[in-house]
C-alpha cells in the first residue's frame, strides 16, 4: 500500500509564486490545472505590465544614449551596438574603439587601467566636447596599486 496516494487527491498541492508565474508564462502544463490558471490572472496582468515597462524603459534608454553619443561625437549608434543592463538601467556601446556608458542620465567613458590594461574605470561625466577631449587625452585611470611609487625621499637620517 502506498500511504500517501489518497491524500494527494484531496489536499491541494501548494504552489509557489514562481511556479505560478512560470505557468502564466506558458512554461508549465497549464491545461492540467485550470484553477491555478484562474488564480494567476492578476499575476499574469502584473507580469505583462512589468514586461511592457521594461521594454519601454529599454527603448527609452537606448534612444537617449544614442542621442547623447551622437550629439557629442557625431557617431550614430545602431541599436545592435548598444548593450543594455536593464537591472542597473545602464547602457554600454563602443564607438571607434571608445567605450561609452550611459547611466542615470550621465554619459561617461570606460577605460581600463593605463598600467596593467585590466579593470574598468569611469571618466567624469561627459557634457561638453571639452569633457570628452579631456577623457580621451589627459585622463589616465589606474589602480591604486598600479600607480608608480615615488622613490623614498632622502631623509638624511
Ligand atoms: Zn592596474
Amino acid at each position: 500500500m502506498l500511504p500517501q496516494t489518497p491524500h494527494m487527491k484531496s489536499v491541494p498541492v501548494p504552489t509557489t509564486g514562481r511556479l505560478q508565474a512560470a505557468r502564466a508564462n506558458g512554461w508549465g502544463d497549464a491545461s492540467t490545472n485550470a484553477r491555478t490558471n484562474a488564480r494567476a490572472t492578476w499575476q499574469t496582468t502584473a507580469i505583462a505590465a512589468y514586461a511592457l515597462e521594461v521594454r519601454g524603459g529599454d527603448t527609452h534608454l537606448r534612444s537617449e544614449f544614442a542621442m547623447r553619443v551622437r550629439d557629442l561625437t557625431g557617431c550614430a549608434l545602431p541599436d545592435s551596438a548598444i548593450a543594455v543592463n536593464q537591472e542597473a538601467r545602464r547602457a554600454i556601446a563602443t564607438c571607434a574603439g571608445v567605450v561609452f556608458q550611459y547611466q542615470a542620465g550621465s554619459l561617461v567613458l570606460l577605460r581600463p587601467c593605463v598600467h596593467c590594461g585590466t579593470g574598468r574605470f569611469e571618466s567624469l561625466p561627459l557634457v561638453t566636447q571639452t569633457d570628452l577631449g579631456y577623457a580621451l587625452s589627459e585622463w589616465r585611470p589606474c589602480h591604486t596599486e598600479c600607480e608608480p611609487v615615488d622613490p623614498p625621499e632622502e631623509t638624511g637620517w
